[in-house]
This record gives C-alpha cells, structure tokens and sequence, in this order.
C-alpha cells in the first residue's frame, strides 16, 4: 500500500537521488605529491625517523615543536591541517591499512614514469621500464577532456619534474603546460608570470630536471586567476627530491607547504563565481616508499611498502563519507575518476582504464 505523503517524499528522495548522482563539478583540480608515503598522510611525522642517522635530521627540538604530537591524529592535523580539517571532513579519503582500506599501485614499479602512466591513462605499461623521457603512446585524462569542445583549451599542467611533458605526451596531447626549470611560455605574460620566471632564473639548481614546488605552486595560481581553466593538475615534487636526500625534515616541510598551497588554492578557488561549488579536487600520489629507517628514503620494484599510496577527494558531488573503510583501491582508477568528477566517461575511449573510484556507498 502506498500512501499519498509517501509517494510525494518516495518520488522527490529519489529524484534527489538521481539529481545527485547525474549531477557533476565543472571543474576540477588534481594534485600529486611526488613520492609521499601513507604512513605521514595518516599518522603526521614518525618518530623514528625524527634523528640524525635515520631522518638526517640536525635540528631535532625545532622539527618536534613544528610537527611531533602525541597522538597520531594530532600528528597528522599538525602536519596537513588543511587536508585534515577540509578533505578528509568534506570529501573522502582512501589508502589507510588500518581501516581494510589499502590503496595500491598495479605496475610493480614503483617509481615516476610507470606511476604517473597509471595514474592519468588508467592501466600499468609494462613497456615503460625507466624515467627517460620518451612521448608516451597512451592516451591520457587529461587528453582525452582537452579532445572535447567544452574542454578544449581549459586544460592546463604545471609540474616541477620536466619529464611530465613526456609522460603527458604535451607535444600530441596539445595540453598547456610548465614543467622543470623552462619558463612560462604564455605571451603576453602577466606581471606575476614575468616575476616567476624571472625567480625561477636566479634559484640555484638544485635538481637538474626537477624545480622547487614554489615556482610551480605559483605558477598553476597565476594561470588559473588568468585563464581560468577547467581542468588543472599541479605536480608538485620536493617531497621525493628531499626523501632521496635523507632530508625528513625538509620532507615534512615540503608536504607541510604543500597542504598550505592547497588551502590558499581552495580558498581562492571559493571565491570565483566560475569555480565556486562546481570544482572537484583529487590529491594522491605516484608511489609509496620503504617502511624502515635505511630504506624509507628508496622505491622501486624490490622495496617492499612503496606499493602503498593514498587518495584524497573534495568538492562539487563528491559525498563526505570521510575516511573510508572497507574498501580496496588502485592508482588505475584515478584517471577514469578525474574524468567521472567533470561527468565524462574515460573509458569510452580507453576501455583499458580500470573503472573510477566508488564514491557512494
Ligand atoms: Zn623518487
């Protein structure tokens, strides 16, 4: 039997439910931090590794007032307050073991080029075996939203690590992109586009193909207030350069400065009438590293851990389910989910690319 009033809420809940579910961003933002591990993402700065001999780390009292408290959830709000505070309230988390939640990388790799190719074309190559530059064959999200009219010339790439022009195929893909130490090649530049690449002219070079997350931070800012792009990736890379370096200080400064931008992104991104409520935002990384005190700073095929990343997602129809529990994922899924977050099917083009990730219970 069905009543009058219930067929009245019956009929409107379940529209709601369809209006949700059809309902898409306009725009959307995607962030990597190069190399960052699960375990800071959800437990903030780890003890062990707070040291000279493990974490190179000479200033122990300075970095434990900045980032050491006593539980992990206070470690970790210390760590990335806006991550914590805004995303993992507002939006869903994935990747923590602690919940049956591990997020995995599928291509073995466990290194940059491998990683970055799944995450953006959907499926592991087992024909990139190395970080050299070759122009990538496979079609990537990015791409496949610049071939669309509604998209095309609103697709923009800023990464600090020069080989993204390969990996994202720029030369086929005709995405506008930065990457490494070349300037911004945007004509007529703005006022703040001459003062980055004029910056960018006098740091030193620290990393030869890979320049500080600033320059790029800046960067990606400036072309969004100029250009107002709707899709935008921003590949940020000190987190690696200075795992590598045995630097856990400055590692913890690089994803502390990070989590910052990103704040000061969403706040600015809130307030343009274009982005406000109709952007999505997707934060992960392109591998994990190694667990112990010798090896956290390696990844690569035998070091057991760096499999491991982790997924963040906020805005526009994204629900805030929080931290999610029970539930396995991949860095495959993460291309397909870019282009489900603008209401667009990756794998009409790329049946190969693993399906998005389930962001409704
Ligand atoms: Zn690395």
């Amino acid at each position: 039997m069905t009543r009058p009033w219930c067929r009245v809420i019956c009929w409107s809940m379940s529209w709601m439910m369809f209006a949700s579910s059809a309902w898409a961003a306009d725009n959307v933002i995607v962030v990597t931090l190069d190399g960052f591990r699960w375990q800071e993402l959800f437990s903030g700065a780890d003890e062990t590794l707070i040291n000279k001999e493990f974490g190179g780390v000479t200033n122990v009292p300075t970095l434990k007032q900045k980032y050491w408290r006593d539980t992990p959830e206070a470690r970790r709000e210390a760590l990335m307050p806006f991550f914590w505070s805004e995303i993992a309230k507002r939006g869903q988390v994935f990747g923590d073991p602690e919940r049956k939640a591990a997020s995995q990388i599928t291509n073995g790799k466990k290194f940059s080029y491998p990683g970055y190719n799944e995450l953006f074309v959907g499926f592991p190559d087992p024909r990139i075996t190395s970080n050299t530059p070759n122009p990538n064959e496979n079609i990537n999200v990015f791409e496949f939203l610049q071939r669309q009219s509604q998209f095309s010339g609103r697709v923009a790439a800023y990464a600090t690590w020069d080989v993204m022009l390969a990996i994202l195929n720029q030369k086929r893909s005709g995405i506008f992109m930065a990457a490494g130490w070349a300037p911004i090649v945007d004509e007529p530049l703005t006022a703040g586009q001459k003062q980055i690449n004029e910056l960018q002219s006098r740091l030193p070079v620290y990393w030869k193909d890979n320049v500080y997350d600033v320059v790029t931070m800046h960067g990606a800012r400036e072309h969004l207030l100029k250009h107002r792009p709707r899709v935008l990736y921003i590949g940020l890379g000190e987190t690696d350069e200075w795992a590598h370096g045995r630097r856990y200080d400055l590692y913890l400064d690089a994803a502390h400065n990070a989590d910052k931008y990103l704040s000061e992104l969403w706040q600015q991104v809130q307030s343009l009438p274009e982005y406000t409520n109709k952007t999505a935002l997707l934060i992960t990384t392109d591998h994990g590293r190694g667990l112990t005190g010798k090896d956290w700073i390696s990844h690569g095929a035998d070091i057991v851990g760096a499999e491991f990343i982790w997924i963040g997602v906020l805005g526009a129809d994204v629900p805030a389910l929080g931290i999610r529990s029970d539930i396995a994922t991949t860095q495959a899924q993460i291309a397909a989910t870019v282009a489900h977050l603008v209401g667009q099917d990756f794998r009409s083009i790329s049946p190969k690319a693993a399906s998005p990730l389930k962001l409704e219970k």
